[in-house]
C-alpha cells in the first residue's frame, strides 16, 4: 500500500510518498513560492538524482497536478500511474473543538476546516486548497486529515481553559489547544516503545525544539499539558516567537511605538524569540550558538533563556503528572544538539537525571542518552510527522 502524505502551507506544499509495506520513502518533494512569482518544484525520488522543475504554479491545485507528473514521470517518476496511491494524509492545523481524532475527509469535514479559518488563519486555507486538490487530480481516493491540533484535545478543562471570561471560550472557541501535535504523538509513542515503558501509563516529557518549540507531558500516550496555547505563540523562546509573555507588554509597545495590536503580534510571531532577544543575530540555533561562543553576550542570554525555559517547562509538566519516567528531545535542535541537551538536562538533577557524554554524542537517531543509573530515561528520538500522518491513514482506511 502506498500513501501519498501532503502538507500545505500559505506558499509551500511538502510532499511523500510512503510505502507501507516497509515504510520507507519512495519519493518525496517540495512545491515553493505557489502563488508568488519563480515558484518551483524540487523531486527527490528515492536513490536516484534530485530533480528541479521550474514553472508558474498560480495555486495548489496546479502544484498538486506537477506533483502527479513528477510521480508518474518516466524519467523520475515512481509510479506507473495513481491507480497505485491507496490514499492521501493530509496534515491539517486546526480542527477547532471538533475533531481531535484523524478522519476521512467528507463536506462536514470541509466544513469544519473552512469554520476554523479564523484560528488557522495561514494553513487551514492552505490545507482545504490541498485536499480539494487533490479531490480533483484524483477523483474517489480518500483523503484523511490528521490534525495539529488533535494531540492536544486529550488536555483536562484545567490545562486548556484560559483564566479569561467563560464567555470567550463559549463564542469563539478561545482555549489552548497545542501544536506539533503528530510529532507529540508520534515521538511520545516511540519513545514508550524505544524505552520499553508501560504502554498505559508511562509519563513522558517530549521537547519539540526546532524553529518553532513545544514541550507536551502525556500519560499512556494521552496528552496531559502541552506549551502552545490558543496559537503557537505560547510556551517557549522559539527561532522568531516570545513565547509566554506579560498581555500587558503588547498594550505597551502599542502605546510607546504608536502600533496596532496586528503589528505588534507581528514582531512577537517573527521578530522576537532568540532572535529578537540577540539583537538580530539569527533565527537559527546554530548561529546563535556561534555567536555565544565569539562572545556575543546577547547571544548567550538568548540561549540561556532558551535552555531555562525548557527546563522550567519539564519541571512544571513532571508536578503535573507527580513524575516523571522519560524526557524525549526531537526536531533540529533537539536532535542534533547534544551541548543544548545537555544544558536543559543541567536543571535536572533534582529528578536523578543524569546524562552519559558518550551516549548524548549523537545525531538524528533514536538513543538512550540518560546513564543506567539516572532515575529517569532521557532520550533522543527523531520526529517523522510525515511517518505518523501516513500511519494514521493507513488505520483510517
Ligand atoms: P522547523 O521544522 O520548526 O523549521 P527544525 O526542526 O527543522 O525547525 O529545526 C531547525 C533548527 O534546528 C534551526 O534553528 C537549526 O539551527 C537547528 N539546528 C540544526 N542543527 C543544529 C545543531 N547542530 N546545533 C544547534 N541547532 C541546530
Amino acid at each position: 500500500m502506498k500513501i501519498l502524505v501532503i502538507n500545505c502551507g500559505s506558499s509551500s506544499l511538502k510532499y511523500q510518498l510512503i510505502d507501507m509495506a516497509d515504510e520507507s520513502v519512495i519519493a518525496k518533494g517540495l512545491c515553493e513560492r505557489i502563488g508568488i512569482e519563480g515558484s518551483k518544484l524540487t523531486h527527490q525520488p528515492a536513490g536516484k538524482d534530485k530533480v528541479e522543475i521550474e514553472k508558474a504554479m498560480p495555486n495548489h491545485q496546479v502544484a498538486i497536478e506537477m506533483v502527479m507528473e513528477a510521480l508518474q514521470d518516466p524519467a523520475h517518476g515512481v509510479i506507473a500511474s495513481t491507480d497505485e496511491i491507496s490514499a492521501i494524509g493530509h496534515r491539517v492545523l486546526h480542527g477547532g473543538k471538533v475533531y481531535s481524532e484523524s478522519i476521512v475527509v467528507d463536506e462536514d469535514v470541509k466544513r469544519v476546516i473552512r469554520e476554523c479559518f479564523d484560528l488557522g488563519p495561514l494553513h487551514n486555507p492552505a490545507n482545504l486548497m490541498g485536499i480539494e486538490a487533490c479531490e480533483a487530480a484524483m477523483p474517489g481516493k480518500p483523503n484523511v486529515a490528521v490534525w495539529d491540533t488533535g494531540f492536544g484535545m486529550a488536555m483536562p478543562e484545567k490545562a486548556y481553559m484560559y483564566a479569561i471570561p467563560h464567555e470567550y471560550y463559549e463564542k469563539y472557541s478561545i482555549r489552548r489547544y497545542g501544536f506539533h501535535g503528530t510529532s507529540h504523538m508520534f515521538v511520545s509513542g516511540e519513545a514508550i516503545k524505544f524505552g520499553g515503558l508501560d504502554p498505559e501509563n508511562a509519563k513522558v516529557i517530549v521537547c519539540h525544539l526546532g524553529n518553532g518549540a513545544s514541550v507536551s507531558a502525556s500519560i499512556g500516550g494521552k496528552c496531559v499539558d502541552t506549551s502552545m496555547g490558543l496559537t503557537p505563540l505560547e510556551g517557549l523562546i522559539m527561532g522568531t516567537r516570545s513565547g509566554d509573555i506579560d498581555p500587558a507588554v503588547v498594550q505597551f509597545i502599542c502605546n510607546k511605538e504608536g502600533k496596532d495590536v496586528n503589528e505588534v503580534l507581528n514582531i512577537l510571531n517573527k521578530k522576537s524569540g532568540v532572535l529578537g532577544m540577540s539583537g538580530g543575530v539569527s533565527s537559527d540555533f546554530r548561529d546563535i550558538e556561534k555567536a555565544k561562543a565569539d562572545g556575543n553576550h546577547l547571544a548567550e542570554v538568548a540561549l540561556d533563556a532558551f535552555i531555562y525555559r525548557v527546563a522550567k517547562y519539564i519541571g512544571a509538566y513532571t508536578a503535573a503528572m507527580n513524575g516523571v519516567d522519560a524526557i524525549a528531545f526531537t526536531a533540529g535542535v533537539g536532535e542534533n544538539d547534544k551541548a543544548g541537551r545537555k544544558a536543559i538536562c543541567s536543571y535536572l538533577g533534582y529528578l536523578g537525571v543524569k546524562i552519559d557524554d558518550e551516549a548524548n554524542d549523537v545525531r538524528g537517531k533514536a538513543a538512550v542518552i540518560s546513564a543506567p543509573d539516572s532515575k529517569v530515561k532521557v532520550m533522543l528520538i527523531p520526529t517523522n510527522e510525515e511517518l505518523a500522518i501516513a500511519r494514521e491513514t493507513k488505520r483510517l482506511i
